[in-house]
């Protein structure tokens, strides 16, 4: 199966529910991004901000650039002037510096809140309370140039069914808490970034509204 081959699959799976694809072009060279734009992926993500800085001016401007890896404060200002979304926030700090390089940049960036919803303890993520301690800081009203647009989150590496289904309920459960709490008034958070290439059917049936895949399009890493 080609790449092109490869989205249109998937993209017929998500069609009819709430999920549209987000294609994970990490390591990859640039030709093959151009492979995936051809076939129709305008949402790219990758997880290192240099690689995604020196592949972005390659494709054309209407490619949704999401970074679906951690982020250091220090690395927000070569993205700001492009980047889509930041599907990796996990802390104020890193709000607090997003909108300061999304202002100089006069954009705004969105941004998904990443919760640790995975066994594995070296997965990152915000716990429930720590999001509220976010969401509640006087601070964050006044950062306008960051849009927070929901919440995203990795399960655990495992075939377990069950174990997956209960890690997207959870996400869902917490994505339901924060809209009904903090952004009811806000139809911009609304996504839900969960499932890859190993579950992305499991995330779409437990609600997903953005999946993440990379290895079911372009084959394995290596
Ligand atoms: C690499 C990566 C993906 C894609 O993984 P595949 O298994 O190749 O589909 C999705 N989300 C995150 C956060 C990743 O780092």
């Amino acid at each position: 199966m080609s790449i092109a081959d490869n989205i249109h699959r998937i993209n017929a799976e998500l069609a009819g529910t709430a999920a549209r694809l987000c294609v994970v072009t990490k390591t990859h060279p640039v030709e093959l991004l151009q492979e995936a734009y051809a076939a129709g992926a305008r949402c790219f993500g990758e997880n290192r901000p240099q690689e995604m800085a020196a592949k972005h001016p390659q494709l054309p401007p209407d490619v949704e650039w999401h970074l679906i890896g951690q982020l250091q404060t220090n690395k927000v200002k070569l993205l700001a002037p492009f980047v889509h979304t930041i599907q990796s926030i996990d802390s104020l700090k890193l709000l607090r510096e997003i909108d300061k390089h999304a202002a100089a940049n006069n954009r705004v960036i969105n941004g998904l809140l990443q919760f640790h919803i995975a066994q594995e303890e070296t997965k990152s993520g915000l716990s429930l309370a720590e999001a509220e301690e976010i969401l509640t800081s006087p601070e964050l009203p006044q950062l306008t140039h960051v849009r927070l647009t929901g919440v995203m989150g990795v399960a655990t590496f495992t075939h377990d069914e069950n174990q997956l289904r209960q890690e997207f309920q959870t996400l869902h459960s917490y994505f339901d808490h924060l809209k009904a709490t903090y952004f009811a008034e806000s139809p911009a958070f609304a996504d839900i970034s969960m499932g890859m290439s190993g579950d992305y059917k499991l995330a779409v049936a437990e609600g997903s509204t953005l999946v993440r895949v990379g290895s079911a399009i372009f084959g394995s890493r290596g």
